[in-house]
């Protein structure tokens, strides 16, 4: 894509932070009994967060994707 802020085109670099379906995840989990450390697979799994992507040129978020 091209980014706004540095008018170049470039492929987007993907950042993946926890996002609410990640502390959804969480939260189920621990209702389910796995509340000793398993209810942080969550934020080991890419596909539960939400990801940001960024301009590898000047850094500059060019958007959020968000899971929910
Ligand atoms: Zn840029």
């Amino acid at each position: 894509m091209c980014c706004p802020s540095c008018n170049q085109m470039v492929v987007t670099q993907l950042v993946h932070h926890a996002g609410a379906l990640t502390w959804l995840s969480c939260g189920g989990l621990c209702l389910l009994g796995c509340w000793i450390g398993c209810c942080f697979i969550p934020f080991c799994i890419d596909a539960l967060q939400d990801v940001d992507h960024h301009c590898p040129n000047c850094r500059a978020l060019l958007g959020t994707y968000r899971r929910l």
